[in-house]
């Protein structure tokens, strides 16, 4: 069970909940997500909510899971909001963001970024280091690209995405991007999560491709924990029987998600689909689903891309579906707003 507190409670209020929790026999934990206050509550036998909500400071009481207790939609029942350079993801508009999948040369990246704004995205991706499946790879430029990123970012004013693949380069990556990925081969790795949690940057968080939405919601609560509060989750796709796709797409994933948690969610159709003429209906099943966001890669000459080229859309195909996914995403708030 958690309290949450009223916005600008005053110290003496959350003593007096504290005290009043005590006095119960109950153990009380102060816990910050951005700006919600709330006390977790253990022991037995808990009390009827209104002992609390009668309490001055205190807005509600809500019932929570523990293991994924920060993440809880109870929380922040509006959803919450995660920063993105000078834009913001997540309980609002529709956030795209594009690029390649990894940088792979000046001249290449400042050009596509130039049509991707052009095109209306809310930020720009690109791998500095790539988590490839094999050694022999194309594993990325590192810190070249890093580099690269942040002219990209200077020439159009949009942030830069791209991913840390181990606690060894994140605090570099942290130093350069504006939002740091976690790749679906790393949501396991506890350690790295940590990290991310600590970085000073807000988090895309992929979901691992054989994990269960209870495990995506608990590797959040790393990152979470150590007092980061800024989290996207992204369904990506994950492995299953089926054979006529990369890996299956869990649309049924958005819905779920977003009645479990506050977190933005977005989904990711260029690696679920891996196939270019499938990507768009993907995205906009995704979209319709009422995700928070998606996240698609382009490239202007898939032929020669380095990794990932047979999913890459080429930019025109991109600008089209950009529009598509917005006019989609303006019908869906609609029916929402109709709905309550
Ligand atoms: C990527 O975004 O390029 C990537 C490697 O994604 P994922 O971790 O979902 O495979
Ligand atoms: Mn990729």
């Amino acid at each position: 069970m958690f309290i949450i507190l009223k916005k600008g409670v005053l110290p003496g209020e959350t003593q007096a909940v504290l005290r009043a929790v005590a006095d119960l026999g109950l153990r009380g934990e102060s816990l910050t997500v951005g700006e919600i206050q709330a006390i977790a509550l253990t022991g037995e036998p808990l009390p009827e909510p209104v002992v609390f909500e009668r309490l001055p400071g205190v807005d509600r009481v809500a019932a929570v899971r523990d293991s994924t207790r920060l993440a809880s939609r109870a929380l922040v029942p509006e959803g919450s909001r995660v920063p993105l350079g000078t834009r913001f993801a997540g309980a609002g508009d529709l956030c795209i963001i594009a690029g390649p999948c990894a940088v792979e040369g000046e001249e290449a990246y400042l050009e596509l970024a130039g049509k991707l704004k052009a095109a209306g995205v809310d930020a720009l991706r690109g791998g500095a280091w790539k988590p490839r499946t094999s050694p022999y790879s194309f594993q990325g430029l590192g810190r070249p690209a890093l580099e690269i990123l942040s002219r990209a970012r200077a020439a159009t004013g949009l942030a830069v995405v791209t991913e840390a693949v181990d606690e060894a380069s994140l605090d570099l990556v942290a130093d350069y991007a504006d939002m740091i990925q976690i790749g679906s081969r790393s949501m396991a790795n506890y350690s790295l999560l940590r990290k991310a949690g600590r970085c000073g940057r807000p988090v895309f968080l992929k979901r691992g491709m054989a994990a269960t939405l209870e495990e995506l919601l608990q590797a959040a609560e790393y990152v979470l924990s150590e007092g980061n509060p800024g989290v996207i989750l992204c369904e990506r796709g994950i492995r299953t029987f089926s054979q006529h796709s990369r890996f299956t797409l869990d649309v049924a994933a958005v819905p779920a998600l977003k009645e479990a948690t506050h977190l933005p969610v977005f989904i990711d159709p260029s690696h679920a689909s891996g196939v270019r003429r499938r990507v768009g209906a993907l995205a906009r099943a995704g979209v319709a689903a009422g995700c928070d966001g998606v996240m698609i890669e382009v490239h202007a000459n898939p032929a020669s891309a380095l990794s990932d080229g047979p999913q890459a859309l080429l930019p025109d195909e991109f600008a089209r579906l950009a529009g598509e996914l917005r006019a989609i995403a303006k019908i869906v708030r609609q029916v929402a707003e109709v709905a309550s």
